[in-house]
Order: structure tokens, then C-alpha cells, then sequence
């Protein structure tokens, strides 16, 4: 059976059951959704409009179980409302869009939208480069170990050794879950000593190309990533880059903020 074909079973599924309804307009307040300090959260891929978010979203964990690059994690009472509705802190991980959307299949109240199947279609927002100054990259610096090892700190499935000794063992009966997580840091080591470029050949995207690259900077001599059109805002750059160079506008599209300024 293709993916996509399982994607309509399952949707098939959950609609027979009730369980995918119309949107909510349930009164919530315009800004309700801010959080904290009156920023839009980073939702889960393919998340609803935020009003329609937090009118469906039944708190239930489902996204952020089978998620297995524990990209997901739910707001605490410091975001402002929507207290237990799961986001994505890109610093902490970013969403590597994994290709059947298995967070988007497992949400049971449409708070993340069933017809959405592709990950370039996810708009989850845009990155970002409000401190382009620190990239690393304008200097033609390399990447440190150091660099490469603030992803072990945060990587859950490591054993204790492997996170003290920021190297990977070899075990038996390995979990998909953990697989993939090891894959990124597979990808991430091979970039030690070498030009930073961490932003651009980690993105997830299947069109990673449209969506980030590396350009000259004729000031510094250098380079230095540029976004494009293409970015789903999944975070995966934000997480990866070592001087915390880009952030993420949630549910920005790219004209909105690239051409319209
Ligand atoms: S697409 Fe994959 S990595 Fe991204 S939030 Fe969903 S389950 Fe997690
Ligand atoms: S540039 Fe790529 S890694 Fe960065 S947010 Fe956009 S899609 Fe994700
Ligand atoms: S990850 Fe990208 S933005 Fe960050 S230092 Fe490296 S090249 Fe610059």
C-alpha cells in the first residue's frame, strides 16, 4: 500500500468514527493564543488556524507520543494560554518533518489537519536570521566538537554514557525512534572541522535547495545562509546552528515577511 493510500485509510478511519469534524469557532479571544511574552507559539505541522488550534485541541498528548524525534513538548503555565496544548521550541528541537506526518495521523480532533500529507505543505512558519552578525560562517570558522555535541544534551534516547562521552554505541534490537535520532547525529558529526553549513545541509525538507542556502557576503567575505520561499519554518536550522543565529516566525508565510517586509 503507497503512503499516501494509508494516510486516506486512516483518515477514512477517524472520519467514520466522528472523530474529524468541522472547525470550532469556539469565542476565543483574538490574542488569546500569544504566548507569554505576546509571541505566537510554534505549533506541531499542519496545525489549524490558532483560534480553531485551541477550540480543538483536546490536550490529549497523541502528537508529541509518536513523535519520534521528541520534537513535541506541551505549554506550561509560562506560555500564557493554551496551558498543555503541545508546541515545538525549536532551540530545544526542531520538527524534522518525517515523511508520513505521524504526529498530523495520531492528532484525533483535527487541531492538526488530516489533508495536509505533504511536509512542504505544513506552514508551520518561516525562519528567520536575527542574528546574522554571530554566524560563524561570515568568518569562514569550522565546526567544533563542542558545536556538534549540544545536540547529544538534548538527544532523550542516549544512553548515559553516550551522552557523557558524546559518542554513539553500538546496540542490538535498536528502536525506529531511536535509529532516526541517531541518524542525525551521524549527519551532524561528519561536519566536524569542516566550513559551517549546518543550516542549510540539515533541513529537512525534501527541497532543502528552495528552502535555505548559502550565499557570498561581500562584506565579510564570508557566507552566509539565506532563506527561501520554500521553508515550512519546521526549526530544524534553529536547533542545529551553533551561535543560535536563526529563530522562527510561526504561521508567517514567506512573502509576508521577506517581500512585505
Ligand atoms: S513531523 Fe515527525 S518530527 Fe515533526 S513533529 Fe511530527 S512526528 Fe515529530
Ligand atoms: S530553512 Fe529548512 S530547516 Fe530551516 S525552518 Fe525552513 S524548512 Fe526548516
Ligand atoms: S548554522 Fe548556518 S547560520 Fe549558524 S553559524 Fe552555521 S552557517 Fe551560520
Amino acid at each position: 500500500m503507497s503512503e499516501q493510500n494509508s494516510r486516506r485509510d486512516f483518515i477514512k478511519q477517524l472520519s467514520a468514527l466522528g472523530i474529524l469534524g468541522g472547525v470550532v469557532a469556539a469565542g476565543i479571544g483574538g490574542a488569546s493564543y500569544l504566548g507569554a511574552d505576546n509571541k505566537l507559539l510554534l505549533r506541531p505541522p499542519a496545525a489549524v488556524d490558532e483560534d480553531d488550534f485551541l477550540a480543538l485541541c483536546i490536550k490529549c498528548g497523541q502528537c508529541l507520543q509518536v513523535c519520534p524525534y521528541d520534537s513535541i513538548i506541551l505549554a506550561d503555565a509560562d506560555e500564557g494560554n493554551g496551558v498543555g496544548t503541545p508546541l515545538i521550541d525549536p532551540l530545544r528541537r526542531g520538527c524534522y518533518l518525517c515523511p508520513l506526518l505521524p504526529c498530523v495521523l495520531a492528532c484525533p480532533s483535527g487541531a492538526l489537519d488530516h489533508h495536509v500529507e505533504d511536509v512542504k505543505k505544513v506552514e508551520m512558519g518561516i525562519a528567520i536570521t536575527p542574528r546574522m552578525n554571530a554566524c560563524i560562517a561570515l568568518e569562514n570558522k569550522t565546526v567544533t566538537k563542542d558545536m556538534i555535541n549540544r545536540i547529544y544534551d538534548h538527544t532523550i534516547t542516549l544512553t548515559v554514557n553516550e551522552a557523557q562521552n558524546y559518542k554513539l554505541e553500538e546496540f542490538p534490537n535498536k528502536s525506529d525512534k531511536r535509529e532516526l535520532e541517531e541518524k542525525v547525529l551521524q549527519k551532524l558529526d561528519t561536519f566536524e572541522g569542516k566550513a559551517c553549513t549546518l543550516c542549510v545541509d540539515m533541513c529537512p525538507l525534501p527541497n532543502a535547495n528552495d528552502a535555505i542556502r548559502m550565499i557570498a557576503d561581500e562584506k565579510s567575505g564570508g557566507n552566509k545562509p539565506e532563506i527561501l520561499e520554500a521553508c515550512v519554518g519546521c526549526g530544524v536550522c534553529v536547533e542545529v546552528c551553533p551561535t543560535s543565529v536563526l529563530a522562527i516566525k510561526p504561521r508567517v508565510k514567506y512573502n509576508e515577511y521577506y517581500e512585505k517586509g
